[in-house]
């Protein structure tokens, strides 16, 4: 059993504090998804999570299986075990996919025989163009492939815990419930002696949470997890919107105006 642990997270930008004390545990198996409005900090927590630079972390701990994730270089990160899908993947230009799944898995101290079969199993899977598989890394691919070969990249790496920053923008219906379908599946199958992943699902859309199943919800708002619950959360923020956790994220947020900027998105 894999855990990953946040707690008491502080996160800022230059001035600005953008992440206010997020306490989160995600474990083997369990997807949970963090809703909130634009501008709530969902990007930052991801980016704070796998250590992309440009922030600045001012109190807090990120734990995976009791290790600290924040003192290590992203790389050491993932080979730990912690996969982001971003909001917008990046091209990498002279790249090739299955070089970078070579040496992702090298560095793992996994083999990579039978890797060419796999990635054309698992493009299948989720209905991604098997020539595309032989283009540099997401370049010159739309948004929806860029999405599909990063499901694709999560599936072979099978890492402990992935963290999708929107994993929904960008991609159509039929990608969608592909690719979410895929990760729901990982959530559920361990593979070899691997446990079952655990997902941290950003999003500001439920669509995505109709094939990937939530065990857990959580609001963000103006950097707070302002409620949390189970997969209901999710089907009363589609019908009310957020503006139905008024007196919740009045009562968590350090002040009102936090709740005055959340209709204000
Ligand atoms: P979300 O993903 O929930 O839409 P983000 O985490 O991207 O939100 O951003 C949260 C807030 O932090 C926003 O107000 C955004 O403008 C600000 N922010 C994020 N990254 C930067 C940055 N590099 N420089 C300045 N402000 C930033
Ligand atoms: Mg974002």
């Amino acid at each position: 059993m894999s855990t990953l642990e946040i707690k008491g997270l502080w996160a800022s930008v230059g001035e600005k504090e953008i992440l206010k004390g997020i306490d989160l545990t995600v474990r083997s198996g369990e997807v949970h998804a963090v809703m909130g409005p634009n501008g709530a900090g969902k990007s930052t927590l991801s980016g704070v999570v796998m250590g992309m630079p440009g922030y600045d972390v001012t109190a807090g701990s990120v734990t995976l299986d009791g290790e600290d994730m924040l003192s290590m270089p992203t790389w050491q990160r993932a080979v730990a075990g912690l996969h982001l899908i971003m909001q917008y993947p990046t091209e990498v230009p002279g790249v090739m996919l299955d070089d970078v799944l070579v040496e992702a898995l090298k560095s793992r101290e996994r083999s990579s025989d039978g890797l060419e079969q796999l990635l054309r199993d698992e493009a299948d899977r989720i209905g991604f163009d098997n020539q595309l598989l032989q283009r540099p890394l997401n370049v010159d691919l739309s948004g929806g492939e860029k999405k599909r070969n990063e499901t694709l990249q999560l599936a072979v790496l099978a890492p402990k815990i992935a963290i999708l920053d929107e994993l929904d923008s960008g991609l159509d219906i039929d990608a969608l419930r592909a690719c979410a379908r895929r990760v729901e599946a990982m959530s559920n199958e361990s593979v070899g002696d691997s446990e079952p992943l655990g997902v941290l699902a950003i999003t500001h859309y439920s669509r995505l949470l109709h094939e990937l199943k939530p065990d857990f919800v959580h609001i963000l708002a103006q950097g707070h997890i302002v409620k949390s619950g189970g997969p209901e959360l999710a089907v009363q923020l589609e019908t009310d919107g957020y503006a139905t956790f008024a007196g919740t994220a009045e009562a968590s947020a350090e002040s009102s105006s936090a709740l005055d900027d959340l209709f204000s998105i």
